[in-house]
């Protein structure tokens, strides 16, 4: 199977990385320009607990092979630590039920996680102000990596694997209806492969647009996500969420937060976004309320970056209607792909020889599809 892989953020290197260590494919990886994307600003925060059951799947064989990996831990540089997952009462956390509209149930808990009630949150973490009828999820074995880490480490052993990784960005792509295969084109050159696989994360609506698909940007939503390292002093509290309040966090070594609240910068354009004193702000705002013994100064790394939101909330891989069944879409975390990227890219990839087309090679080349734009 000969497979090109578009976009070297988290996801993308490792998709590409399964696909050649786990089912020796033929991988050509884009990588394309380094550029500000999600991977390069994320926060990194990684546990099992998640309201939605496939997610939570997900971020709990991703932090478990993680955990047991001494590779994974050194490509990403772990660091192992508490989180805290406040969970709003149930009338309260409407915006957070999965696509379905269902709500986890408060008990479907990692294994080695507890709850913990408004009195324990209080005492051990500072957190206070809570609305009535909100509980903590505490898990002792979560933390956080760097995803721009792990995506370097990967993509170096890619090329010391040999594999395929051309210069140049995803100019045009077509498909070959009859020759049964996918030809691409680069602002170097170009090649063939039997499937493409965009991992183009807040690029996406952008290529899908290019590519004619109607309702693109429904596909996939791009929104900004602003945080930022402060100087702080007090309680630091672990790594932690917040749904009363939308506040997130982590310490970022000595004496440094990292401390964040969801904006609704919809439709935003991919790569660096501009960082909002407001938004800021409420941030300090949310965390005097909420954490009132942390003392927060000065910003030391003021952070806002594109993501891709799609409809299943997570890291998926997706077939591009209209494409014969050769383009794929992985994406669409959502803001939290980076604890997801381990095990949605081993599934992706074991998933893919059974999701294409049964004839993957068939004389004769009818362009069905073409970019007319850029893709990026
Ligand atoms: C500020 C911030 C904080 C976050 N914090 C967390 C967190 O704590 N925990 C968590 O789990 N998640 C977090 N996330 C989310 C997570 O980091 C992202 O979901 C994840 O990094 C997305 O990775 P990706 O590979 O899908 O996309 P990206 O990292 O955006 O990568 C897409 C890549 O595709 C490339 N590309 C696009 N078009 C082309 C083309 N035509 N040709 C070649 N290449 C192309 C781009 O250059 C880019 O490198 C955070 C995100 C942000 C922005």
């Amino acid at each position: 199977m000969r497979v090109c892989v578009v976009g070297a953020g988290v996801a993308g290197a490792l998709l590409a990385w399964r696909l050649v260590v786990e089912h020796g494919a033929r991988v050509t990886l884009l990588a394309g320009a380094a550029r500000p994307d999600a991977t390069a600003a994320s926060g990194g925060l990684v546990r099992a607990f998640e309201r939605d059951p496939e997610v939570a799947r997900l971020a709990a064989l991703s932090l478990a092979e993680l955990r047991t990996s001494r590779t994974l831990r050194e490509w990403s540089g772990y660091r192992s630590g508490t989180s805290l997952y406040v969970l709003a009462p149930p009338d309260g956390y409407a915006g957070c039920a999965g696509p379905d509209g269902r709500v986890a149930p408060p008990d479907a808990l990692p294994p080695s996680a507890e709850r913990c009630d408004a009195r324990r949150l209080a005492d051990e973490f500072g957190v206070r102000g809570l609305p009535e009828g909100a509980v903590g999820v505490l898990e002792p074995h979560a933390g956080h990596i760097s995803p721009d880490g792990l995506r370097r480490a990967v993509i170096a052993d890619l090329v010391a694997r040999g594999a395929d990784l051309p210069s140049g960005r995803l100019r045009a792509v077509s498909c070959d209806e009859q020759g049964g295969g996918v030809r691409y084109r680069t602002g170097a050159g170009h090649g063939t492969a039997d499937v493409l696989v965009a991992a183009t994360g807040a690029w996406t609506p952008r290529l899908l647009r290019s590519l004619g698909v109607t309702a693109a940007d429904e596909a996939v939503r791009t929104k900004v996500i602003q945080c930022a390292v402060y100087r702080a002093g007090g309680l630091l509290p672990p790594a932690f969420v917040d749904e009363t309040s939308g506040l997130y966090g982590r310490p970022a070594g000595p004496g440094r937060m990292l401390l964040g609240l969801p904006t609704e910068r919809w439709g935003a354009e991919p790569g660096a976004a501009r960082f909002l004193d407001h938004e800021e702000r409420a941030v300090r705002r949310a965390a005097g309320r909420r954490l009132p013994g942390l003392s927060l100064g000065g910003l030391t790394r003021p952070v806002a970056a594109v993501d891709a939101y799609g409809p299943a909330g997570r890291l998926a891989l997706t077939p591009v209607p209209g494409t014969s069944g050769r383009l794929f879409t992985f994406t669409g975390g959502s803001g939290g792909s980076a604890k997801l990227a381990l095990a949605a890219s081993r599934e992706a990839a074991s998933g893919l020889p059974a999701r294409l087309p049964p004839h993957t090679s068939r004389p004769g080349h009818v362009p069905i599809t073409t970019t007319r734009r850029e893709t990026s």
